[in-house]
């Protein structure tokens, strides 16, 4: 892989990398043909990493179809799918690692998954000395991922400029991602809720509502609703700095985290108020 990314350097080629863990679906796909329009290579990256998943999460069964993303990314006109495994990336001997500190890991998924970005900027360090991309590509659906991947290539002078794009959904709304897999007929159903919330707070911020704790409440009532549904969090922060906001100006995040029976999804929308 280091080969191939020096050799197309040495041509003055423009490496554009998109890193996924694979059971590829339209986001990826999206975030692909973005790298192919504004890049000459593309590489893909697919690799479930195991360093980012807790103990008791969905490590050993996230879905793997290795063939079938190959095929994809044929389609799509990727020029290299770099699919290491987990024994080459982390070997026995494995003592390093990176942790960008502070509130944007510590809070939303950080605190609810401890160690989970450490996992993520670990892996990522390791990629970027790997595929030596100029851009690499990331989706929204995981904006604080975003942030946190912008806040590891600043702090550590890594030469890639992080292209962030928007997050695709499936018809009904619900953002697309390798974990709807898990849906049976019934929670897929429900899983739009995240989705639906998200709408009601859209609504009520563009509608005037400027006190978080009262659209919160709001999304909590209507995911509420839905049987199938626990919520884990649901925050209304800076976009910039990822804090709660005591009242609603300029533009905020909306997060969500709701399990939908044993399945654990994530969404959000950036949301301009209207003060
Ligand atoms: P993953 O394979 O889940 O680690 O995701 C790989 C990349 O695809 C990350 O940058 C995600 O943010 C991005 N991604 C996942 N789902 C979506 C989506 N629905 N829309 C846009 N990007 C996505």
């Amino acid at each position: 892989m280091k080969n191939y990314s020096r050799e197309e350097k040495l041509k003055g080629k423009k490496i554009g990398f998109v890193p996924t863990m694979g059971a590829l679906h339209q986001g990826h796909l999206s975030l692909i043909r973005k790298a192919r329009e504004e890049c000459d290579r593309v590489v893909v990256s697919i690799f479930v990493n195991p360093t980012q998943f807790g103990p008791g999460e969905d490590f050993d069964r996230y879905p793997r179809d290795l063939e079938s993303d190959v095929r994809l990314c044929e389609r799509e006109g990727v020029d290299v799918v770099f699919a290491p495994s987990v024994e080459e990336m982390y070997p026995e001997n494995f003592s390093t690692w990176v942790e960008v500190k502070g509130n944007l890991t510590e809070t939303l998924e950080g605190a609810h998954r401890p160690g989970h970005f450490r996992g993520v900027t670990t892996v990522l360090t390791k990629l970027f000395n790997i595929v030596i991309p100029d851009c690499s590509y990331f989706g929204e659906k995981d904006y604080q991922q975003a942030l946190v991947v912008k806040k590891l290539v600043d702090d550590l002078n890594i030469p890639v400029e992080i292209v962030l794009a928007p997050t695709i959904r499936e018809i009904d709304g619900l953002a697309c991602s390798s974990r709807n897999r898990y849906l049976s007929k019934e929670e897929r159903r429900a899983a739009k809720v995240l989705y639906q919330s998200l709408l009601r707070a859209k609504t009520e911020i563009q509608d005037g509502e400027d006190n978080p704790s009262c659209i919160i409440s709001s999304m909590e009532d209507l995911i509420l609703e839905e049987p199938l549904a626990k919520i884990d969090y649901i925050a209304i922060v800076d976009p910039v700095s990822l804090k709660p906001v005591k009242r609603i100006r300029g533009e905020v995040l909306v997060a969500v985290a709701v399990k939908i029976g044993k399945t654990r999804l994530i969404d959000n929308m950036r949301i301009k108020s209207v003060f």
